[in-house]
């Protein structure tokens, strides 16, 4: 299909075709085939770089009214907030919450780009834009059945699909098992394919040798190392170093000889860097520029370890790192700047960086218990980004392994299909939070209309029936424990209270705490918090004291404590117990306690001033772990405040604190 054929006005049309877009990717004719142009509702999966952005964009741009593109992740979003924008004549918006349109302008854009939290958010706050949506896309549908972010996304959708009825749903995802559960849930058709705009050969690598899934063979010069595994069989067990050496063979080949660029992904940070120090060593390229670039972003140590490293066209990714630095490195990749990026798996959930070869050097990782092999689904997202369109004839991804591992590898992860998406809503904690919301916005205000809210989600669309009035039933007596409901109904009585009371309502609290986007447990342990603060001696209250009680909830992430520095948080909880609203003998339990110290004290010092570059030094966290932590503080100091002034507790520290964060 010739895209001159698509409804579209001439400008855009001039567009595509000078971005070389001409004639539509088969996976494209099919989702017009199946009506996308004319409203119709579809779930596409299909393979990264087959060209998802152009569905997205044909449903929206014919929609009868303004488009939303859901986003799993914000560097995600601000860039398809950039190609969105790039159409002529069309008006795009973002709401990110790093990143942000003004609010009341959110209503007048063709298209808004926005993260799941935020959109759920703004139906919490009733914004007005939501009902007139005509067309919704979301983007990576499949995150649906990641923890935390699956449950919104799907809570998301549903109640869309009430506050704007009969709106268009385009659902892009991965190539999962079960898209059809999906399309059946959207109600959808479904466009399900493997076609890739550059052909993509898997294979294993075992002894010196890779051989992929197409038949082929590729022989690699491990050098000195690769005596190791001296192709006796079994019993010489790989030692990490044969896989790194074997890791570096392959990547400098791809570099030198397929003039390529590689992407190795391994378990963790330091792996990465570690890697990226080693490879930086092979002299596969320089890339001075970039370099300056990450140093002018601060002189942290990190930092400086990327910047040395990308001086020789290496570089590494991974959660600890700002996300400035982050946007540095993914986009000189993409300008072909940067040769290697050594990632850890988030890389492969993320943003746009083809590679001519991805090289998988570990298939596990530490899951806080023990190693576990890394899902299908994720490796195989590793193994799409290998082939870059209009630059290589081939991608190609190679799973590093060895002789024993071999067949196992290729049984698991080359041969075998992806997981089922399966909802991860079953969920206390965000079963509470959506509960919640779904009363505090007045979409239900019983036990029944609870459950309709429900029906809706991808959770009850495979559960039955009791069993969620179940486990609703055991949601709605907590929250009416913390104070946010009130429930006039109870199991045994069935219908709604007397008086003329709803059954379920939320409470002025219950309302707030819905609207300041935290989850139920935050607000109550918040609300401990102030009232604890306000009958203490006020020399004792200090910004320590407010920090302390927000990194005690479920919102802010916990901080690893070392063995090291153990002894030296210990004394320093010591000459502070008196500030903290929670003191060490009252700790529920004591280590889960003196982490959050270690959060608050860290958050602390960054409001007295200190730099960046000491804290990330003293405490031995990444810099992107110190950023994130301070936005997840401004976000729950609001909250904090929102709801002091609701309840009337004077606790003056928490302006004080918001003001110095
Ligand atoms: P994904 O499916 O991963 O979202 P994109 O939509 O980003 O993939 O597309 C990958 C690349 O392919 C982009 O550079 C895009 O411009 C290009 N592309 C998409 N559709 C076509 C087409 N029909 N013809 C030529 N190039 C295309």
């Amino acid at each position: 299909m010739h895209v001159r054929d698509l409804p579209l006005p001439d400008p855009v049309l001039d567009h595509y075709e000078s971005q070389g877009i001409e004639r539509l990717y088969p996976p494209q004719a099919e989702a017009v085939e199946s009506g996308i142009t004319d409203g119709g509702r579809l779930v596409a999966a299909i393979p990264t770089a087959s060209g998802k952005t152009l569905i997205a964009e044909l449903a929206m741009l014919t929609a009868d009214g303004p488009g939303l593109y859901i986003c799993p992740l914000r560097a995600l979003a601000r860039e398809k907030y950039e190609t969105f924008s790039a159409l002529p004549g069309v008006s795009v918006g973002i709401s990110t919450g790093d990143y942000d349109s003004p609010a009341e302008e959110l209503a007048e854009h063709d298209i808004v780009v926005a993260t799941s939290e935020k959109v759920d958010s703004a139906i919490r706050n009733g914004a007005d834009w939501v009902a007139d949506l005509a067309c919704v896309v979301v983007d990576e549908v499949h995150l649906l059945g990641a923890e935390g972010r699956g449950p919104t996304l799907e809570v998301t959708l549903a109640n869309l699909q009430r506050r704007a009825p009969g709106v268009q749903i385009v659902a892009l995802s991965a190539t999962v098992d079960n898209p059809e559960d999906i399309a059946d849930w959207l109600d959808a058709d479904l466009v399900k394919t493997t076609w890739r705009p550059v052909d993509l050969r898997t294979g294993v690598y075992a002894d010196g040798l890779v051989e992929f899934n197409d038949g082929t063979e590729l022989r690699v010069d491990v050098g000195a190392v690769a005596g190791a595994g001296d192709g006796t069989g079994g019993d010489v067990p790989a030692s990490e170093d044969d896989e790194t050496e074997a890791t570096v063979a392959l990547v400098a080949d791809a570099v030198h000889n397929a003039g390529g660029q590689c992407l190795a992904f391994v378990r963790s940070r330091r792996e990465a860097e570690n890697l990226a120090e080693r490879l930086a060593r092979e002299e596969l390229g320089d890339a001075d520029t970039v370099a300056a670039d990450l140093r002018a972003v601060d002189d942290t140590g990190t930092g400086r370890r990327l910047a040395d490293c990308v001086e020789s066209g290496v570089a590494f990714h991974h959660a600890g790192l700002r996300s400035t630095h982050r946007a540095v490195v993914e986009t000189a990749f993409r300008n072909r700047d940067l040769k290697v990026i050594c990632a850890t798996p988030t890389l492969a959930a993320g943003v746009n960086v083809p590679a001519r070869r991805v090289v998988v050097r570990d298939q596990e990782r530490y899951t806080g218990s023990a190693m576990e092999p890394l899902p299908v689904l994720e490796v195989q997202q590793m193994c799409g980004r290998a082939g870059r369109p209009h630059l290589d004839p081939y991608g190609e991804a190679v799973l590093v392994g060895d002789e024993r591992s071999k067949d196992e590898l290729e049984e698991r992860y080359v041969d075998a299909d992806p997981e089922a998406v399966e909802s991860k809503l079953r969920d206390r904690t965000a079963l509470r939070t959506h509960v919640l919301s779904i009363v505090a916005t007045g979409f239900a205000d019983s036990r029944e209309t609870v459950l309709d809210t429900l029906e809706a989600t991808f959770y009850a669309h495979g559960t039955p029936v009791a069993e969620l009035a179940d486990i609703v039933e055991a949601v709605i007596a907590e929250l009416a424990e913390m104070g946010m409901l009130t429930d006039h109904g109870g199991s045994e009585s069935g219908t709604g209270g007397g008086d003329g009371d709803p059954e379920l309502a939320a409470t002025v609290l219950g309302a707030q705490v819905s609207k300041q986007y935290v989850a139920p447990e935050s607000g109550a342990r918040i609300v401990d918090g102030l009232r604890t603060a306000v009958d203490m001696d006020p020399a004792n209250v200090t910004g320590l004291t407010v920090l302390q009680f927000l990194a005690d909830t479920p919102d802010m992430q916990d901080t690893y404590l070392g063995n090291r520095e153990r002894a030296a948080m210990y004394q320093y909880a010591r000459d502070h117990n008196a500030e903290f609203t929670v003191g060490m003998h009252e700790a529920e339990t004591f280590e889960r306690w003196l982490e959050t110290v270690k959060t608050a004290r860290i958050l602390y010092e960054w409001t007295e001033g200190e730099s960046m570059e000491t804290i990330v030094e003293t405490y031995r966290i990444g810099p992107g772990d110190l950023e994130s932590r301070v936005e997840r503080a401004e976000w729950l100091l609001g909250a904090a405040e929102a709801l002091a002034t609701l309840l009337d507790l004077d606790v003056p520290e928490l302006a004080r604190i918001r003001s110095r964060l």
